[in-house]
């Protein structure tokens, strides 16, 4: 498999095709393996009168190769689809034969994935079983592209032979640097979106500052947030992913907390604020996004029993289905019907801490007892099992066996940086304000956008 840049909007390269071409000749036992520019015959027709005895690939045509994009959608599989937009079985055959290795249609074929098939004019001549007009034009597969990832996709083209070859290609993609900042009025999760931070930066903003901020209690109005982030852009410049938080920081009624994206001492990716102190703490007081604070620990009423009685954990409201996250690295010592507690899940942390999560809809792919789990790691979905009047998450932190107040929980801070890697800490820190000081945001970028295309239109 090859693997190398290549433009998007070029359906084919010529020098791509080059470099298969001895490989091609070899396996087939081409006597004479015609000039490189014939292959591409299927897709630039002027240069295919040179070809000697084409098989498939017949008269120089003028007609353009009829190029089909097909939006794969539920039910879907790539034969079908290949025949569909006017290829032979037998070619569709032959080019699904020529994935192996590199893209498996059955795994990779998904809902949504957009496919370039590139249909080549042949005349058909002589040996058209319809028999009526000498010139009849016929388009046969001669290509296809499908998508991998944001960054890769599969191109199939056909070899002179009039069989398929298939590899792997790395897109064009240009990374840049984002900054979006905004003043709450009314969450977070709302004011960043509309300032134009994605909803996947966003998750990991509120899961960095999760160890430090109480989202229910902390956030007031006029507080305000500042966010940098990478994403990238195909070559058309539509953004195509969207990458790490650089640098973010929360303004709390005046408490400035920075997180900046660093790697600690042991190799690992974390984040840390002005001081180089790492925020990775033990656990997570709210292991749910978007949840809201419906019971705290204490003394309450409880709503289905009636009597008062001590809550032992949190409650977060939340929709039925919302992800529930593992507050912190550990192992999974419970996971299943628990009594009252309906579908449960408990999590050994270390020899002090276990937490536990009840009334769940449900279960994560791979979570049951003794599995490991990674702190963020999605474990299961808020449901109402069990002696619940809605769905919720119930939430308990357990201190050596005693269940204790989560929003109340104090834990030592990460790791705090020293000696050099402090030092370089502190430039790297410089470095990044300097960064975001310098940007424009990204409403400023949109506006150039804008200018461009209107002067290309005057
Ligand atoms: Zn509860």
């Amino acid at each position: 498999m090859q693997i190398e840049t290549l433009k998007k909007s070029h359906l084919i390269v010529a020098g791509a095709v080059i470099i298969m071409l001895p490989v091609a000749a070899y396996l087939i036992g081409a006597s004479s393996a015609p000039a490189p520019e014939n292959v591409v015959a299927a897709a630039q027709p002027d240069s295919v009168a040179a070809v000697p005895e084409p098989v498939v690939i017949a008269e120089p045509q003028e007609p353009q190769p009829r190029i089909e994009l097909v939006e794969i959608e539920s039910g879907d599989n790539l034969m079908d689809v290949l025949v569909e937009v006017g290829a032979e079985r037998f070619d569709a055959h032959v080019a699904i034969q020529s994935l192996q290795g590199v893209y498996d249609p059955r795994r990779d074929l998904r809902i949504g994935d957009e496919l370039q098939v590139t249909l080549g004019p042949v005349s058909e001549t002589g040996t058209g079983s319809g028999g009526g007009t000498a010139d009849a034009l016929n388009y046969v597969l001669s290509g296809l592209r499908l998508p991998v990832s944001y960054d890769r996709d599969v191109l199939v083209d056909r070899n002179e032979d009039g069989g398929f070859v298939a590899r792997e290609v790395i897109l064009p993609l240009e990374d840049e640097v984002v900054r979006v900042e905004g003043t709450i009025d009314s969450s977070l999760f709302v004011n960043a979106r509309d300032a134009g931070v994605p909803i996947s930066v966003l998750i990991e903003l509120v899961r960095i500052f999760s160890f430090d901020v109480d989202f229910q209690r902390d956030i007031w109005r006029d507080d305000k947030f500042e966010v940098m982030f990478e994403r990238q852009r195909n070559d058309d410049g539509v953004v195509v992913n969207n990458g790490e938080i650089l640098y973010a920081k929360l303004a709390l009624r005046g408490t400035e907390l920075p997180l900046y994206r660093f790697e600690n001492s042991e190799g690992n990716i974390d984040y840390f604020n002005e001081k180089g102190e790492g925020v990775r703490k033990a656990l997570m007081k709210t292991p749910i996004d978007g949840a809201r604070l419906s019971s705290r620990f204490g003394k309450r009423k409880h709503p289905i029993l009636g009597y008062t009685r001590q809550h032992s954990g949190v409650d977060f409201a939340a929709p039925k289905g919302t992800p529930i996250y593992a507050a912190g690295d550990g192992s999974v010592v419970q996971a299943g019907t628990n009594g009252g507690y309906g579908k449960y899940i408990k999590i050994r942390h270390n020899g002090t801490y276990s937490t536990a999560y009840a009334h769940l809809n449900g279960f994560a792919r791979g979570v049951r007892q003794g599995k490991r789990v990674r702190q963020g790691q999605v474990i299961g979905y808020v449901g109402s099992t069990g002696r619940s009047t809605g769905p919720h998450l119930h939430y308990e932190i357990h201190r050596e066996g005693r269940k204790i107040n989560p929003l109340g929980l104090k834990l030592p801070s990460g790791e705090k940086l020293k000696g050099d890697r402090l030092a370089s800490f502190l430039q790297h820190r410089k470095n990044l304000d300097v960064q975001y000081s310098e940007l424009a945001g990204p409403q400023f970028v949109a506006e150039t956008i804008d200018v461009k295309e209107e002067s290309l239109t005057d």
